[in-house]
């Protein structure tokens, strides 16, 4: 047999991380690496972070999963706890991402299918180079065929628009417009904030046609940006959201958030997970919020992001032929280059330990654990530096 006992769908390099330690990652052959990628924006509390570990190792030996049949305390009281914290009245918890984006689809859709609904309106209104995850409804709300292929046919009910262009999501509108699905900063797009006009355009044409703003929040939530959500930042709330990475530190969790209104269609049997917001999950998701809902934890998220940012700034400057700008938020940070990012960021990780994330747009994205610090950041720039000045993108 040719085919590895691992499905052959991700094209795995030769780290193999066994151990974590805070920011860095051990490999099975004792290398350390510096881990500004997180995976992909999870590790927000780094690799050992001992509230998370205790809060892990406590519960699993408590009670680890009950059924969805009994109540939950530990999902009440965390989903009470993002319910004070966000515009959401009632949160479904998931085990991924795509999952609560999956959710997200499902209650805009039951919405309009709800009595005094408007059934036709059926479609969401979706992005260019929008990432939602694997599964057939969300690859079907990405516009991206190198995601399609294989997998025909597309479930229907997707429109696609030009993304941070409020005319164009006004064209795909009909009478069979259900909402608009949008991060509003992507980032397998390549760390791409929606402008502040375009965000509070798709808020307006929601509340004018009672339609679904639904955001995808699932890389840009959770305390990434300085803010617990990146539509704080907006000031324009959505009826819907979608959450996960970082929101279990790397424990596998996912939440669906909505406003009571917009949850009208998600009653008794609508909907259902066995393992969603099991208590071994909710221990995670609580001991996440507890480190960071938090106005000093996120004041300090900022802080840090606007340090390295500057950093950032000034280290592009030494190589203009190589890099363009730097975008993102917080500590979502993207290095838009003016070559192929991808080779870039498999030399950082082979010839200088550094991982980080390629993204679309040529960009590289620096997501570092949340709480690294400038030790962190200087290893960074050291590591950063070396690997631009040794690099030659026409031998890439
Ligand atoms: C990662 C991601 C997803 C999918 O999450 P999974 O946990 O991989 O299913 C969905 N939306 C966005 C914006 C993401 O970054």
């Amino acid at each position: 047999m040719s085919i590895p006992p691992l499905m052959p769908v991700y094209p795995r390099c030769d780290v193999r991380p066994v151990e974590g330690d805070k920011c860095h990652l051990i490999d099975e052959d004792g290398t350390r690496y510096l881990d500004f990628a997180s995976g992909i924006a999870v590790n927000l509390l780094g690799h050992s972070h001992p509230g998370l570990i205790g809060a892990i190792q406590q519960q699993a030996a408590r009670l680890m999963h009950v059924s969805n049949l009994y109540g939950s305390p530990q999902g009440e009281a965390l989903a009470q706890r993002l319910v004070d914290k966000t515009f959401a009245d009632t949160v479904f918890f998931t085990n991924s991402g795509a999952e609560a984006v999956e959710c997200a689809i499902k209650t805009a859709r039951a919405y309009h299918q709800h009595e005094d609904g408007n059934p036709q309106r059926t479609e969401l209104i979706t992005f260019t180079s929008a990432f939602h995850g694997r599964t057939m409804a969300t690859i079907s709300a990405s516009n991206q065929d190198k995601m399609h292929k294989g997998f025909l046919p597309l479930l229907p009910g997707f429109r696609y628009a030009e993304f941070d262009d409020l005319e164009s999501a006004k064209a795909q509108m009909s009478d069979r417009t259900a909402g608009f699905l949008v991060e509003p900063i992507q980032g397998e797009g390549g760390i791409r904030p929606a402008s502040q006009q375009f965000i509070e355009g798709l808020r307006a044409l929601c509340d004018e046609h009672d339609l679904m703003l639904v955001f995808d929040e699932v890389q840009c939530g959770v305390a990434r940006t300085g803010k617990l959500y990146a539509y704080e930042h907006y000031g324009v709330k959505p009826d819907v959201m979608a959450s996960a990475k970082g929101i279990g530190g790397g424990f596998p969790l996912g939440a669906c958030l909505a406003t009571e209104k917009a949850a009208r269609g998600m009653g008794f049997g609508a909907h259902g997970s066995t393992y969603g917001g099991n208590p071994l999950a909710m221990a995670a998701g609580t001991a996440v919020m507890d480190a960071v809902a938090n106005d000093e934890f996120l004041a300090e998220v900022t802080e840090k992001g606007e340090r390295l940012r500057a950093r950032l700034e000034q280290f592009i400057g030494n190589y203009p032929e190589l890099f363009d700008r730097v975008r993102g938020l917080g500590l979502m940070l993207g290095l838009r280059m003016k070559v192929e990012s991808r080779p870039f960021f498999v030399h950082l990780r082979d010839n200088h330990q550094l991982l980080t994330v390629a993204a679309g747009d040529q960009t590289l994205r620096v997501l570092p654990p949340l709480v690294a610090g400038d030790a962190e950041f200087d290893e960074f720039f050291e590591k950063l530096s070396a690997g631009a000045a040794s690099y030659d993108p026409s031998a890439a």
